[in-house]
């Protein structure tokens, strides 16, 4: 089980405090905070893992690509046909899971459930390396069966990687299998500015 530290909003010196007490796996909601926090880091750090964790625009795509290791946040075909370009042309592969919307909440992004399998599929035929799901369960739910969905669509899509569980409801995610939590605020406190939705 892995730790997704998530440095949205923090200062500088919160980073640094994370990578000296050795965490190496951290999350950002958008890419251009994620270039100012880690852009510079990149070198004195090889052993960085970057994941994105926000919503992905496709004008962005490849600037994603060229910083982060793993996309958390595929959610559409139009998505997936980006992100293959821009590895293309950046000569990598990229390292995806599918954001599912489990609880089909219309302003949540994700694909929906039953979308959930077509899309693995057709990022897998663009060649992009699909290693697991992703999910946000309604804040106003208990979030066990959610996580118990989203495992259930990985098995049947041979998907390992399971991202689930935030300071809320990590504990549930645990034992719901999960193979990474992304936590925020129990490692670092509230956050310093409220979080606007964001498209990056
Ligand atoms: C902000 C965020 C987190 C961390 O949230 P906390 O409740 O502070 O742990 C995890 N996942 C996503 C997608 C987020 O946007």
């Amino acid at each position: 089980m892995a730790l997704t530290a998530v440095t949205k909003t923090q200062p500088p010196e919160i980073l640094a405090a994370a990578l000296v007490a050795g965490q190496r796996v951290f999350g950002e909601n958008r890419v251009q905070e994620a270039q100012a926090h880690w852009a510079g880091l990149r070198r004195s750090v090889p052993d960085l893992e970057l994941r994105l964790i926000g919503p992905l625009q496709t004008n962005k795509a490849a600037d994603a690509v060229a910083l982060f290791d793993v996309i958390e946040t595929l959610d559409r075909p139009k998505l997936a046909d980006a992100l293959a370009v821009a590895a293309h042309k950046a000569g990598r592969t990229v390292r995806v899971l599918v954001q599912v919307n489990t609880g089909n909440e219309p302003q949540k992004a994700g694909v929906l459930p039953e979308g959930a399998d077509a899309l693995v599929a057709h990022a897998r035929g663009k060649g992009l390396k699909v290693e697991g799901l992703m999910c946000i369960p309604p804040a106003d739910e208990a979030a066990g069966p959610h996580f118990a969905l989203l495992r259930r669509i990985a098995r049947r899509n041979g998907l390992k990687t399971l991202s689930m569980g935030m300071s809320a409801d990590y504990g549930t995610a645990i034992r719901f299998g999960a193979t990474h939590v992304r936590l925020g605020s129990a490692l670092f406190g509230e956050r310093n500015r409220p979080e606007r939705p964001s498209m990056d």
